[in-house]
């Protein structure tokens, strides 16, 4: 183990360019650098690099981090293995510090599970290329399949013998623990090999090492199944994991697309023909987490189905997941009784890959098109299409091709395109007020967790006056959900397209935003230089007594974080958050470091007033003043809109009703001392 001064000692004196410029041509631009991203593809450069800020940020594909993050992206390094290789180019003497012995165990266990793997691999594929029933079934159905010699050893294919414990017993023989070949599935709990009389493919994680395997059946006329595949264990997750995918995600990035086929088989004999940018999700229809796996690499995704209707159909409906995740997703059809491999052999690789980039169709117009030949003109059956279809548009996230969508279905299904998005809108209104109330919920959670004893929330010195000193605090009731407020403007928007509600959100948690933007910047900053205070001190001390309302509970786990290190007297700086162990952090530092220009413009759109129009570096005084008053404007303006609520709630109860008034002109003066510190800040 790497002791954390060492991993400090790293990261301070990694330099970010000196990282990327073994592996990519960097061009000076102003205070920065720029090149082709190594991590997509591109004609024109938007990989950017601040040697200042030591991180690095691609406008592209959205990668950035510092020099570890890169490491670990370019190369596939683990967390440890980027430290160690950076140490090793610096000169950094690593005195690894013994870990608990639990830890060593622990490790052990994780490590020899890979290397049984490993042996079971190795076991697997000399059964195939050295005994005589491997030859003659497994080596022989591989080369029908065309599969050369150097494939079959790189994808690590092999044969399991039929005798009923031929593996088990000659790995136990060999001193491995018949336990831990439970655990992987190896073995059946009866001391039993697992598969049996099977063709072996070997599964890899994405550094490469077996986790599982998968086991196809050659013998006809067996109740078996055709395939079967290891059960999941500590080192294999059947949901997580894509067949191919070590060996895919080079090209995937590279060509910027992701190819989906179904078999083991059209993987190796796609990637044999020098298609390489494929995978297959083995044993499992596409989940989550394998659609997340590949939109790291590429946001786009090509599925190839067989050439039956009947399965595709089965297919379409998981697919609305991937769209759901903002992907582009295209399908191609091949011809019936075809599969990629089979296809590919009888057209060979030229044909194969224009027919796939020829006959690829959007998803969703593809889908439309199928179940409207399946309906026939019946109009319930094209009613219910209809109502499938806007089911899967409604969850594209991006409003353009939204819109896109629905255009082209409207003339494919013959309907005015007013009544497709009426039908949209009501099922993304629907959609949200689903999501809405999962969120309450998280959110009453995360609310119930905070108010624990353990979190101290005493105020420390140098705090501004409360403005909610002498106001019911709100704090411990769940949150009422953005409904509970009108809309500033005093009437509901109705725009379906994007519901007031979210437009509401992104307002507030902008600001928010912006706060965390000149935190991490320039939080180290003088921010008064006869009061020695910082633009963090500043910032904080100010918006101290309204921190448990942000919106974005995530920016305000950040804040809180913030207030930590100030009391523990540590400086805020941009290091420490692109070099956090949480990963969404050290990315929304990336971000935030590198988009800050975006802001200013906005400002006047998004509040209606003007902050100024110089770039934050030059501005970050003046700025944290702004965006402090306003962030307080924003929540009072909340306080305000709920009494007035209450206000109207308790009208007929006299007493109530003049506490709420009081409580009203009490907010009300506040509000207005706050709108005329904006008048001279702005
Ligand atoms: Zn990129």
């Amino acid at each position: 183990m790497i002791p954390q001064q060492t991993v400090q000692e790293i990261l301070d004196t990694a330099k970010i360019e000196d990282i990327v410029e073994q592996y990519v041509t960097l061009k000076k631009r102003g205070a920065n650098m720029l090149g082709l991203c190594p991590f997509h593809n591109e004609k024109t450069p938007s990989f950017t690099v601040s040697p200042t800020k030591n991180i690095f940020k691609c406008f592209g594909c959205g990668k950035g981090g510092n020099p570890v993050q890169f490491l670990m992206e370019h190369d596939g390094f683990t967390f440890p293995e980027a430290l160690r290789h950076l140490a090793e180019r610096y000169n950094i003497e690593i005195e690894e510090i013994k870990p608990s012995k639990e830890a060593i165990e622990a490790q052990q266990l994780h490590a020899s599970l890979f290397i049984v793997n490993q042996y079971a691999k190795d076991f697997f594929h000399d059964q195939l290329m050295n005994t005589d029933k491997g030859k003659s079934v497994g080596l022989n159905y591989f080369k029908e399949r065309g599969f050369r010699e150097e494939t079959i050893k790189k994808f690590g294919l092999g044969y399991a013998p039929s005798q009923k414990d031929a593996f088990t017993l000659k790995a136990i023989n060999d001193g491995y623990k018949v336990d831990t070949l439970k655990d992987l599935g190896l073995t059946s709990q009866y001391d039993r090999d697992f598969f049996r009389d099977r063709v072996m493919f070997s599964i890899h994680n994405l550094t490469g090492k077996v986790i599982g395997f998968g086991g196809r059946i050659l013998v006809k006329n067996v109740k078996a199944p055709k395939y079967v595949n290891s059960p999941d264990s500590s080192i294999y997750n059947k949901s997580k994991s894509l067949y191919g995918a070590y060996f895919a995600k080079k090209a995937i990035r590279q060509l910027d697309e992701c190819i989906l086929v179904e078999g083991y088989t059209d993987v190796i004999s796609l990637h044999q023909a020098g298609i390489e940018n494929v995978v297959a999700s083995s044993g499992t229809s596409l989940t989550v987490d394998q659609i997340r796996l590949i939109k790291r690499n590429t946001p786009n995704i090509k599925i190839l189905y067989d050439g039956d209707t009947a399965g595709v159909k089965a297919a379409l409906r998981g697919l609305d997941l991937v769209l759901e995740q903002d992907m582009n997703v295209r399908v191609v059809l091949l011809p019936t009784g075809e599969d990629p491999d089979s296809h590919l052999k009888n057209i060979g690789t030229t044909a194969f890959k224009e027919y796939i980039d020829k006959e690829a169709n959007d998803f969703i117009l593809f889908k439309t098109k199928l179940l409207l030949e399946e309906a026939a003109g019946d109009p319930v059956k094209t009613s219910n299409v209809i109502k499938d279809i806007v089911a899967s548009i409604a969850r594209v996230p991006d409003n353009l091709k939204r819109s896109l969508f629905i255009k082209e279905c409207a003339n494919l299904v013959g309907v005015e395109e007013k009544v497709l998005i009426n039908a949209t809108n009501s099922m993304i209104i629907e959609q949200n007020r689903k999501k809405e109330q999962a969120k309450e919920r998280e959110r009453a959670r995360e609310n119930y967790k905070r108010n624990k004893p353990e979190t101290s929330r005493k105020n420390n010195d140098g705090s501004f006056p409360s403005a909610n000193d002498d106001f019911p605090t709100t704090e411990n009731e769940p949150w009422q959900g953005e409904d509970d407020w009108p809309d500033e403007r005093g009437t509901p928007t109705i725009e379906p397209k994007d519901t007031p509600r979210k437009k509401k959100a992104i307002g507030d948690e902008y600001q928010e935003r912006y706060i965390l933007m000149l935190l991490m910047n320039f939080g180290d900053k003088i921010f008064d230089k006869d009061e020695n205070i910082t633009v963090a001190h500043f910032i904080l001390s100010n918006i101290q007594d309204v921190i448990d309302e942000f919106d974005n509970p995530f920016y305000e786990s950040i804040v809180k974080e913030c207030l930590q290190l100030l009391a523990d007297k540590k400086t805020i700086q941009l290091s420490y958050f692109v070099n956090h162990q949480d990963e969404k952090i050290r990315t929304l530092a990336v971000d935030l470091s590198t988009s800050q220009f975006e802001f200013s413009p906005n400002w006047k759109e998004m509040h209606g007033v003007l902050l100024n129009q110089k770039e934050p570096e030059q501005n970050f005084n003046k700025d944290s003043k702004g965006s402090v008053l306003l962030f307080k404007m924003k929540k009072l303006n909340k306080m305000i809109d709920k009494n007035k609520q209450k206000l109207l709630e308790h009208a007929q109860d006299e007493k109530e009703y003049m506490k709420c008034l009081k409580i009203q002109m009490h907010l009300n003066k506040i509000r207005g001392e706050l709108a005329k510190q904006i008048g001279r800040v702005v």
